[in-house]
């Protein structure tokens, strides 16, 4: 499978001009880029504008909720996702866990409905700063994959990302991740299978930048990255695509 290169906006950027603009600058800086599949996650209001734009590129969402609809205010549905033009969908991602108390359950619940709307989940597990990487990463994927048979995950993606090395200046070293994507591999096979733990990416997402970026396909074995502030600056997120696209 090609490396997958994604892009977590967050909430930014702050207006749609500079969105709009965002956007057309990163698909002019990758256009020569054939090799990797790259997904941009922009906040919900520019989806649908940017999924009829995106001609090679995918788009993603940031999270969806676990119901086909109904009284949820704020809250966006997995299918209404899928029908405005997204392919994949973050789930699990550290500041949710953290700031909105997303549990375990709570995303395993999101995993489901998100396959059923036919989206790709990029399930984000990875332990915070004092926390043992192993018990984390094991309690985290045994929570999010909760009564999901081998058929339904086969396209699921998997990002480590240490929660201390998100929106930090502190990557992680390309050891540490390249242990923390053995020991999820080894859940996945403990899990499942070791074929579905060998197909199932695992990418790297925690302060990459253009000079490290290509670490943690090399050093660490990953199959993509997850890149949070650096995919705001055009020429970094294309620098960091044409490094990963030349490793
Ligand atoms: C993220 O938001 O998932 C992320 C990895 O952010 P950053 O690259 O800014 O650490």
């Amino acid at each position: 499978m090609d490396k997958l290169i994604i892009a977590n906006w967050k909430m930014n950027p702050k207006t749609s001009k500079e969105a709009g603009e965002l956007f057309l600058a990163i698909k002019e800086g990758i256009k020569s880029i054939k090799e990797l599949e790259i997904v941009i996650c922009p906040p919900f209001l520019w989806l649908k504008e940017f999924a009829k734009e995106a001609h090679s590129i995918k788009i993603g969402g940031q999270n969806c909720h676990w119901e086909a609809g109904g009284a949820f205010t704020g809250e966006i549905s997995a299918q209404m996702l899928s029908a405005a033009g997204a392919d994949y969908v973050i789930l699990g991602h550290s500041e949710r866990r953290h700031f909105l108390g997303e549990t375990d359950d709570i995303i395993n619940s999101k995993i489901k409905a998100a396959l059923k709307a036919k989206l790709r989940p990029i399930l984000c597990v990875g332990e915070n700063k004092g926390e043992e990487m192993h018990i984390v990463l094991e309690t985290q994927l045994m929570g999010a994959l909760k009564d999901l048979s081998i058929n339904q995950i086969k396209n699921l993606v998997i990002a480590y990302e240490p929660v201390w090395a998100v929106f930090s200046d502190e990557a992680s070293s390309p050891d540490s991740a390249l242990s923390a994507n053995l020991f999820i591999k080894k859940i996945l096979t403990k899990l499942y299978s070791r074929f579905l733990a060998d197909r199932t990416p695992v990418v790297y997402g925690g302060s990459v930048n253009a000079k490290n970026a290509v670490d943690y396909i090399l050093k660490s074995q990953m199959q993509g990255l997850l890149v949070g502030g650096a995919s705001l600056e055009s020429a970094e997120f294309s620098k960091i695509i044409q490094n990963v696209s030349k490793a």
